[in-house]
């Protein structure tokens, strides 16, 4: 199944229900280098079979700029010229990487998108957001950039950890609680193990949330207003990710507890949302504890891309399916860290 979305800066294909190979129909295999992580291209070498390669190494820790400058000198080394396309075939990590070093290389290059994670198939390959991490600091050299396509090949699920369901699964839920409360719905009555089993639920949920970010970007695509709602969970997130070396969907669902414990204070919601969402964390096997460090916390929130002056634009709930965006003094954010710590205590 295809779909074109028009963006202003630019269209995506999306192949879904696709396979690798069906590129070969409209890509020119001899323009292509593959960017790809050394986990990924020892699980599917064969599907990279004699085609230009640049092999990253795995993890979180090689999103700097660093890798650029090494995938960069692959890249000539490889003779890649401006028709060269790039195709990161990954995670979250090679998405990022792929598409910012794509918007750089020779002042810009074609790229496209295999997302080989749960997390990269629902979020982080759609939205045309491109960055890299500068210490401590996510993303905070990037680009906006959309890929000429993403394309959806199921095979590549079958070789994905367990840790992996449960980190694709934080940015699901992350959907179903800012904008689809019937998908709030539909995930509490389920689990990994049925969508596991469940392809065609599997990929409908992912397809619904590839919508709601396309629909979102359509909206505002350098974030200036409604695009900041997928930040739930983000601000607080970002800041714990990397300090206490979390998977991304692990520090995602604490933000988004930590979001809801300052929506109950400052934007209505009601308490039991917040239990709710802890339920499905756990049901999805995310960890809803840590004991955080409010103060090297704090430090980080103050470097946030999306902080102005004294106050951090942070996304609350209002319910479940309903975010508003709110300018918060870093105060208020310092009481609520405070109080899920001590909450953390008593549990
Ligand atoms: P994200 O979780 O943000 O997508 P990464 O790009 O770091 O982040 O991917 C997470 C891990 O999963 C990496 O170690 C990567 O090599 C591995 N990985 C990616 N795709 C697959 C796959 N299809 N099967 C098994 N492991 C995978
Ligand atoms: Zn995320």
């Amino acid at each position: 199944m295809q779909q074109t979305i028009k963006f202003p800066s630019g269209k995506v294909e999306y192949f879904f229900q696709s396979s690798f190979e069906e590129l070969w129909e409209k890509y020119d295999r001899r323009n292509v280098v593959i960017i790809t992580d050394d986990r990924v291209m020892g699980l599917y070498a064969e599907v990279f079979f004699g085609l230009k390669i640049v092999v990253l190494p795995t993890g979180e820790h090689s999103k700097d700029i660093d890798t650029i400058d090494r995938a960069a000198k692959e890249l000539l080394r490889l003779e890649a010229n401006r028709k060269a396309m790039l195709i990161g075939v990954g995670g979250g990590v090679v998405t990022d990487i792929t598409g910012f070093l794509a918007t750089v290389y020779m002042r810009g290059v074609a790229f496209g998108f295999v997302p080989t994670t749960l997390l990269a198939m629902a979020d982080a390959a759609i939205g045309g957001k491109n960055g890299v991490n500068l210490g401590l600091n996510k993303n905070i050299l990037g680009t906006f950039a959309h890929p000429e396509f993403v394309l959806y090949d199921s095979r590549f699920a079958a070789t994905l950890p367990d840790s992996e369901w449960s980190n694709g699964f934080a940015e699901i839920i992350k959907y179903a609680c800012i904008f689809d409360a019937a998908m709030f719905e539909e995930l509490s009555k389920n689990n990994i193990g049925f969508y596991r089993n469940n392809a065609s639920a599997l990929w409908t949920l992912v397809e619904r949330c590839v919508d709601w970010k396309n629909k979102t970007v359509l909206a505002d695509e350098k974030e200036t207003g409604v695009r900041k709602l997928l930040n739930f969970g983000h601000t607080a997130g970002h800041a714990i990710e990397n300090l206490y070396e979390l998977a991304h969907g692990e520090a995602v669902g604490i933000g988004m507890l930590i979001a809801c414990t300052i929506s109950e204070e400052v934007s209505g919601l009601n308490k039991n949302v917040t239990s709710e969402l802890e339920k499905l964390l756990i049901q999805y096997h995310l960890p809803v504890h840590l004991n955080i460090d409010v103060e090297k916390t704090m430090e980080l929130l103050r470097m946030d891309k999306k902080r102005s002056d004294d106050t951090i634009d942070y996304i609350l709930l209002e319910q479940t399916g309903k975010a508003v965006i709110r300018p918060l003094p870093l105060t208020i954010i310092e009481k609520a860290l405070h109080t899920y710590e001590s909450y953390n205590r008593t549990r």
